[in-house]
């Protein structure tokens, strides 16, 4: 294999190489999963105050129910006393006649309010319950993609690390001096090797001089583009 075909492939792999890199990178930032993640993270926020929220509305209308026990332990006593005839003095009588109404009261709003808590503990339950089951199919959908992103980067790092071998088992085949020039070359130029196509570089699009194409042409030893001075190669067609 002549050693511009030998060079053009390293110059393949290298742009491979490149493409690949560029295709992790732009993987390690996915703006998808990005704006996902924080869609889940704000709604685990929102969802975490709502179910403070819903705890601490559990928390009150236990406290209301101990308030209505009592009141309602108050009640009895009073009822009894009232009625059992200890009490025979009128003003005591009617005393105590108004705070069993006023106790009555009480115990009726404080069961009026827990009755408001458990209906909004429930509106507030079944909000919890769809925002946990829309946040779980928003984490699974996450991870997903996740794994799926992961698997492609491990698939590019895989593609990558096989590069180095294949160029080295290329770079073996290259006479010496060859090899040194295009070496460094490589410091100034992506793509030392420019393909000569209608009498044009293809590395900097102007024409070659005469001289340069017949000694493409005949093969013999290395030609330079004389504007951009790329290393030149010419494949005869058919
Ligand atoms: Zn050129």
């Amino acid at each position: 294999m002549p050693d511009y075909k030998l060079l053009l492939e390293i110059q393949v792999l290298d742009e491979q190489k490149r493409a690949l890199e560029q295709k992790l990178r732009e993987g390690q930032t996915s703006e998808e999963l990005k704006s996902l993640k924080a869609e889940i993270e704000a709604g685990r926020s929102i969802f975490n105050k709502l179910k403070g929220e819903y705890s601490n509305q559990k928390k009150t209308q236990k406290t209301k129910e101990m308030d209505v026990a009592m009141a309602s332990e108050e009640l009895n006593n009073l009822g009894q006393k009232l009625y059992d005839g200890s009490i025979t003095n009128v003003k005591e009588i009617n005393s105590n006649s108004k705070k069993l109404e006023s106790i009555k009261n009480k115990i009726k709003q404080e069961e009026d309010y827990i009755l408001v808590l458990m209906e909004e503990q429930v509106n507030l339950r079944a909000k919890l319950e769809k925002m946990s089951a829309d946040l779980n199919s928003k984490a699974e959908d996450y991870r997903r993609k996740h794994g799926s992103l992961l698997a492609n980067q491990q698939r590019l790092q895989q593609l990558i690390a096989q590069i180095p071998l294949a160029r080295q088992k290329l770079l073996e085949k290259i006479d010496a001096e060859i090899l040194h020039k295009y070496m460094d070359m490589k410091k100034s130029f992506e793509d030392p090797l420019a393909r000569v196509e209608k009498g044009i570089c293809m590395g900097c699009r102007v024409g070659i001089t005469f001289n340069e194409l017949r000694l493409l042409k005949q093969g013999e030893g290395l030609v330079f583009c004389s504007h951009c001075g790329r290393m030149l190669y010419w494949e005869r067609q058919g």
